[in-house]
Parts: structure tokens; sequence; C-alpha cells
């Protein structure tokens, strides 16, 4: 084969086998569609995953990143830049933060949240005050350190020794909050609904408690926004929907809609132990990276796309609850906004990848959310066009994988 033509068989050949990717390549989209190498069109309910929430190839986003890449491309962080600088005050202007630190991706912004907790407690109370409070089965992302605070036990499986002082809760329960947050913790990291550990949203009360007790014990509460901010929740970030600020926001996925980009968002007073030198990233605040996310929180933070974020999260779950009476194949349906999970039912448990497969045989791309759940993720201004469209391929989708199931 020469090197122009590639197909899913060169993954197997050329890639480190970490991923284990769709059969077909999509090579176009527009919008909630997807063409692959096939010319087939599939309609797009995964967004990658929560990433390009104004759909593929948003006309604004293209051209301000088209404009951008006729002015100027790189800098380094020996200068700052405009779009940069245009980004931070549109994200201090329109969340509680009032400094922000720009990264390439989510793990990378959380890994910055942390150290700069473990580095704000070291320059205020000193050395013991070094505990990171975390939840089980939250997801943080794949550096070393995020995935130790993650709550996943099988993505560190292999990669000790791991960084210490870290204790993991279990999620939504206020009790085992009380008894692990205490004067030695240096933060509390909580992603207001878990995403890749299977679609679960925080209880109100949940954040409220951990608000209370990080600034009864002064440690900072970190929110992971990273799969449902920037739209996703029907707030411009799931804080201000429930009600609870955290001292630093992580954010990334939809933030660049498709292109690189990480965010955390602090106060000026934490902010000031990241002092010069203390941390950095070559291409953090790139200004391609900048001039999309900026337009993106420009575009989503309207009245028009926020809005119509419960209105489609009504129009989904209605349609589940309508396909399972027929079916019978979740045992919950549940979510936020945009991100919307089925748990299976116990018969079909662990089937959630069969879901996947069949699915796009039926042109549907969906997501997994761990081994029972299905998980959706669409752009939040899918039209009703193609969302009535997935819907009913979905309807495909679980007859074909129950049938399949229950002979
Ligand atoms: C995806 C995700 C991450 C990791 O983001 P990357 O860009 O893959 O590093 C971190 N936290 C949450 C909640 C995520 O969903």
């Amino acid at each position: 084969m020469s090197s122009a033509e590639v197909n899913r068989q060169t993954f197997d050949e050329v890639m480190v086998p970490n991923y284990s990717p769709a059969a077909f390549i999509p090579v176009s989209g527009e919008g909630s569609r997807l063409v692959d190498q096939d010319g087939k069109e599939y309609i797009d309910f995964a967004a990658g995953i929560a990433v390009t929430s104004l759909g593929h190839r948003h006309p604004e986003v293209t051209r301000a990143l088209h404009e951008q890449v006729d002015r100027l491309w790189h800098l380094s962080n020996t200068f700052t830049n405009e779009p940069a600088l245009r980004l931070a005050r549109r994200l201090t202007e329109t969340t509680f933060a009032e400094r922000v630190f720009f990264a390439n991706s989510g793990a990378e912004a959380n890994e910055a949240a942390l150290k700069l907790a473990r580095r704000w407690a070291h320059d205020h109370y000193g050395e013991t005050k070094r505990k990171i409070v975390s939840c089980k089965q939250s997801f943080h992302g794949r550096t070393l350190f995020t995935v130790s605070v993650g709550g996943q036990p099988k993505y560190t499986e292999g990669f000790a020794p791991l960084p210490g002082d870290l204790e993991h809760i279990a999620f939504n329960d206020p009790a085992a909050a009380e008894a692990a947050i205490d004067d030695s913790t240096c933060a509390v990291i909580v992603e207001p609904v878990q995403g890749e550990g299977g679609v679960l949203p925080a209880s109100p009360e949940y954040l409220k408690k951990l608000r209370e007790l990080c600034s009864r014990h002064n440690a900072l509460l970190i929110f992971d926004e990273v799969q449902i901010g920037v739209g996703r929740a029907g707030t411009l970030f799931a804080y201000m929907d429930y009600g609870v600020t955290p001292d630093i926001l992580t954010s990334a996925k939809a933030l660049g809609n498709g292109f690189p980009v990480g965010a955390m968002l602090t106060t000026k007073d934490i902010a000031a132990s990241f002092v010069v030198g203390t941390h950095g990233s070559t291409y953090g605040g790139n200004p391609l990276a900048c001039t999309v996310a900026d337009k993106v929180i420009e575009i989503v933070n309207t009245p028009e796309v926020l809005g119509g974020v419960q209105q489609r999260h009504e129009r989904i779950v209605e349609a589940l609850a309508r396909i399972n009476e027929t079916h019978r194949a979740f045992r919950d349906v549940r979510g936020k906004g945009l991100l919307i999970g089925a748990e299976l039912a116990a018969d079909l448990a662990g089937k959630a990848k069969d879901f996947v497969n069949v699915a796009a045989k039926h042109g549907l791309v969906i997501l997994v959310a761990g081994p029972n759940v299905v998980r959706f993720a669409p752009s939040l201004i899918i039209s009703e066009e193609d969302l009535a469209e997935g819907l009913k391929r979905f309807e495909a989708t679980v007859a074909e994988v129950v049938a399949a199931a229950r002979g």
C-alpha cells in the first residue's frame, strides 16, 4: 500500500495499540453529520467526546481560525498575544474567575489545578497541608498525577510509584466527604457531572457540602468541568446552575470545539502562588487555540444556544422513555443538559459497546460511559431534523441489540 492510501487496517500496522477505533474512518463533517471513507453518512450524537459542541466546521469558528491562520500562529510565552488576552478577559468577565492559565488539554488544565493547590497550600500553611481528596469513578485525565487523582484503579495499574497523599471517596456521599476532608487537605476535586464514570450528576446538596467543608478546612474546591463545561449543562459552566462556586475550575473539550485547548480558572489570590517560573507550557495560550476558544465562548454564551440545551435534553429523554416502553432496554436515564446516559437493563449488562457498534451500522455515532451506560453528547445546536433522524436510528439500534441479546 502506498503511503497515500490509509484505512482502518493501517492503524494496527503503525499506531501504538492503546485505542480500539471504529471500523470506519470519518473523513469530513458538517454540523451534526459525518461522512466516512466509503461516503456513508452518520448522525453525530457524540461530538468527539463532548467536544464539537457547535458541530463540525461551524462557519463563524472556521472564519475566525482562518483569519488568525493568516495573521500569526505562534509566539511562545516569552510574549503574550492578543487572542490569549481577549479570551482570558472574556472568561474572567463571564465567570467567578479573576485569573486564567492556558493549557492544551483537560489533563493539563487539571495538572495545573492540582499543582497550584499544592503550591498554594505550601505557601500559606506549610509542608503538611497536601492531601488531595477526589471521588471514586471520577476521571481527570491521563498524566500520572491526574490519573492517580482519578477514581478508576484500572487506569493506574502498572504505573506505580504514584503521587502520594491522595484519598478517594464515594461520590455524592456527604458523610464520606465529612470524614475525609480535614485541615491536612489542600484540595478537593470533583466533576459536577461525572462523565466517564457513567454520566452521574452530583446532587446540589453534595456540592454545597463540599464547598462548606473546603471553606471550613481552608482547602481549595476544584471543579473539573472539562466535559460538562462550556454550555453542555445549559449554563456556560455547570457551577452556575448548581449555585456553588469553586476556587479553581478547569475547562477543555468543548472550549476549542475540536481545536486543542484547555484552561484553568481561579481567583487573583490563589493564582498568586504560581509566580514566574513555577509552571508553564510551550503551546498553552497559543494564538490559534485562543482565537477559536474566544469565538466558541462568544457563540455559546448566548440565550439562543444555552436556551436550546434544556429543550433538546427533554426531546432526547422523552424519546428514550418512548423507546424504552417498547424495548425495556434501560434501567435508568439520567444526566444534565446535553450529557445524557442510559444505563442498561440487568440482562443487557456489559453490552454498551454493542450499542455503539450496531449504531454505526445504522449510521449513528454514540458513546459509552463504562460497560453499562450508553452516552449521548450531541452538539448543543443540533437541528431538530438531525435529532429526529438520529433518534430513529437509535431506536433501530436498540431493537437490533435487544433482539440479538434476548433471542
Ligand atoms: C476528557 C476529560 C479529561 C481529560 O481531558 P484530555 O483533554 O483528554 O486530557 C479530564 N476531565 C474530565 C472530566 C474529562 O471528561
